[in-house]
């Protein structure tokens, strides 16, 4: 289909969407009385209108029930988390009982640590990208400290080629393989936040598996953006928040993924709490922890209900449109983007990049050339919402459950006003 950048074009995509519907179902925050183009689904989805429901269902249940509402509730909180494992193993390609929700990601990923990265002898190197999200190095160097090594010696960093803004997988994998029985753990993030990329996750998984190191993957980024098959892939442990692609609302609870070759184990290395101990003998108040067979048994406290509610409103809607079908939509709505952004490129001065390689989700990160902050500014002015990362990248993420091709179209148009008034 020849595509083209004009309203009408647009529109009629839209008319074709067999997703279109469910743009109604999120609330848009609204820039001079008009419903904003919202591409920062990247940073904090959108909030489904299901979501205050299930927020007061818990409330209510607290006002009416008090304690009983642990047992007594419709959805009684003391397994209310268990309800968000099978929609959840959908959304990353795992065995329900692979997944669980608990605590936040930067939490996650040092409890995560605990049991796989287990470093000894020469073996204690950790592979991960250069420049990952920041929380991710301050946590890798922590980790490595704690166990007493220097991080510039044990974190080994995969660069960028000059004047490249993209990983290449073969340098990923011939890193590993250099690294050999000295490589600890491969930990990346599976989607890159800064361009996009989308990592070749099988693939170093398995290589980095076949030289005795532990694989595990941050998907903050690629959780409800793009198709995982982690059970699979064979990934060891994975972990992701649910405030981006997954719309769960701010700061809120984490997913984690252990394969299920290491549940059940008992010497496993874990911290622990009462929470991942046997439900059935959980409050008899034993001395000795009895682990869940699932991955529960990294639980350390009784679910935070009122955050996890929005979680599981979100996956409603995951489990009824399927990831199938958003990466469908994804697919088309981010080409179109692309189509936009070059059709404009063509008609301002100065030019923009993109530097999102080929493998990538629905993000697509946008080099400014001799643009400035003003810019962006101008661009939030007008109600389009993206996100800006220093010197001069913006990053647009047009989520497939929210965002219109008439979004991509406006958003055009109001990108090259900006850059021909030079705002
Ligand atoms: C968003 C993001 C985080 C945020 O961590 P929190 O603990 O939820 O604050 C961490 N890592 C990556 C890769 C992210 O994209």
């Amino acid at each position: 289909m020849q595509l083209q950048n004009t309203l009408a074009f647009a529109q009629t995509l839209d008319a074709q969407d067999p997703l279109r519907a469910y743009r109604d179902q999120f609330h848009f925050p609204k820039v001079g009385g008009r419903e904003v183009v919202y591409f920062a689904g990247n940073s904090l989805g959108l909030q489904p209108k299901v979501t205050q429901s299930y927020v007061d269902e818990v409330m209510t249940d607290w006002r009416e029930l008090a304690v009983e509402g642990h047992f007594y509730a419709d959805k009684p909180w003391w397994d209310y988390h268990e309800r968000l494992a099978k929609p959840l193993a959908k959304v990353v390609g795992a065995k329900p009982e692979e997944v669980t929700v608990m605590n936040t990601l930067t939490v996650n990923l040092h409890l995560l640590m605990v049991s796989f990265y287990r470093p000894k002898g020469k073996r204690f190197k950790i592979l991960c990208e250069e420049k990952a999200f920041p929380s991710d190095q301050y946590m890798l160097q922590s980790q490595v400290r704690f166990h007493g090594y220097d991080p510039s010696e044990a974190i080994v960093e995969v660069k960028k080629h000059q004047g490249e803004h993209f990983w290449r997988s073969e340098d990923i994998l011939a890193k590993i393989e250099e690294l050999g029985d000295e490589l600890a753990l491969v930990l990346i993030g599976g989607v890159n936040y800064y361009n996009g990329q989308v990592f070749d996750m099988k693939t170093i998984t398995e290589v980095g598996q076949k030289v005795g190191a532990k694989v595990g993957w941050d998907l903050a980024h690629a959780a409800g953006n793009i198709k995982l098959a982690l059970h699979d892939w064979g990934v060891d442990f994975a972990t992701w928040c649910s405030y981006k692609y997954m719309n769960s609302g701010p700061g809120n609870a984490s997913g984690v993924f252990i394969h299920e070759r290491h549940l059940g184990q008992r010497d496993i290395p874990r911290f622990e709490g009462w929470w991942g101990a046997k439900k059935e003998t959980r409050f008899l108040m034993r001395p000795q922890f009895e682990p869940m067979d699932n991955a529960e048994a990294w639980q350390l406290s009784n679910a935070p209900v009122i955050a996890v509610a929005p979680y599981l409103a979100s996956l409603q809607l995951f489990e009824e449109v399927g990831m199938d079908a958003l990466v469908e939509k994804r697919n088309k709505i981010v080409d179109y983007l692309e189509f936009i952004l070059k059709e404009i490129d063509k008609e301002v001065d100065p030019t923009f990049e993109i530097i999102t390689p080929e493998d990538r989700g629905t993000q697509l990160s946008v080099f400014l050339h001799g643009e400035g902050r003003s810019l962006f500014d101008y661009l939030m002015r007008q109600g389009v919402i993206v996100d800006w990362r220093e010197p001069n990248v913006i990053r647009l993420a047009p989520a497939p459950f929210y965002c219109s091709f008439e979004d991509m179209y406006r958003f055009g148009q109001v990108l090259k006003e900006g850059i021909l008034a030079k705002v």
